[in-house]
């Protein structure tokens, strides 16, 4: 049995209490895995500079490891580093307030060209079919005023979303949980894509984008609806930009 099949199953038994620490009724990282993921955050940084923006939205685990084992400017992931990996990405978030659906299954999940088309100037990808459809559309309706400010996010580049947003709060899971998906319950991996007013950066990523003329259109489209909506059932925050496509 190799390992990734062990450890799927050793989740199944109740590991979680002894491995996290709950603190204030929030579940946060242990002292070792908070260590860890300075080194995680910091080698998954080296990753992006290596493939480059665009290209680390789809690259999957496997090829990340290759990658990290194979060229010194990244160098190989720690045993701790994987181990926290999988911890992160395997066991389930309710524990800390998320309730989202588990949308990848698989940690190695590979998504093919074939299936996607690269959106101009933006570094970022849509599955073709209804995603970009949705996407063409949307551009169509409101303008050229939007923007597509994330689109595909595989499992490398949602993890390190999670990670750097995780060691910003100290290791707090039950906070990071609500700002941002854990690594196998994004839409992101599957359909759905992030929109914004061109010439706004981080502020469309904020409420702020509620009160844009371009939400206010957005809002008017019968053929789409936001995802994370205010005191949603997920547990996560208000994303007046994420678009839901299934
Ligand atoms: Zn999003």
């Amino acid at each position: 049995m190799n390992r990734r099949n062990f450890l799927l199953l050793s989740t199944l038994s109740p590991i979680f209490a002894k491995d996290f620490l709950t603190l204030n009724n929030d579940v946060n990282l242990d002292i070792n895995d908070l260590t860890t993921l300075y080194t995680l955050d910091y080698r998954l940084k080296k990753l992006r500079r290596f493939v480059g923006y665009a290209n680390f939205n789809l690259i999957s685990f496997d090829e990340a490891l290759y990658y990290a084992r194979n060229y010194s400017a990244i160098g190989e992931f720690t045993k701790q580093e994987i181990a926290l990996i999988e911890k992160i990405f395997y066991i389930s978030p309710s524990h800390f307030g998320f309730y989202g659906e588990k949308t990848v299954q698989n940690i190695s999940q590979k998504i093919s060209q074939k299936d996607i088309k690269k959106i101009g100037y933006s570094g970022h990808f849509l599955f073709k079919g209804k995603p970009l459809d949705d996407y063409n559309r949307i551009k169509k309706d409101i303008g050229n005023s939007i923007v597509l400010t994330s689109g595909i996010r595989n499992v490398v580049k949602q993890l390190s979303l999670y990670v750097s947003k995780l060691k910003s709060l100290n290791g707090n899971l039950t906070k990071a949980s609500s700002i941002i998906a854990p690594p196998a319950y994004t839409y992101h991996a599957i359909s759905d894509f992030d929109i914004g007013k061109k010439g706004w950066g981080n502020k469309n990523f904020t409420a702020d984008f509620a009160r844009t003329q371009e939400f206010a259109q957005m809002r008017k489209l019968n053929y789409i609806s936001i995802r994370y909506t205010p005191n949603n059932k997920d547990g996560v925050r208000f994303e007046p930009w994420h678009v839901k496509v299934i």
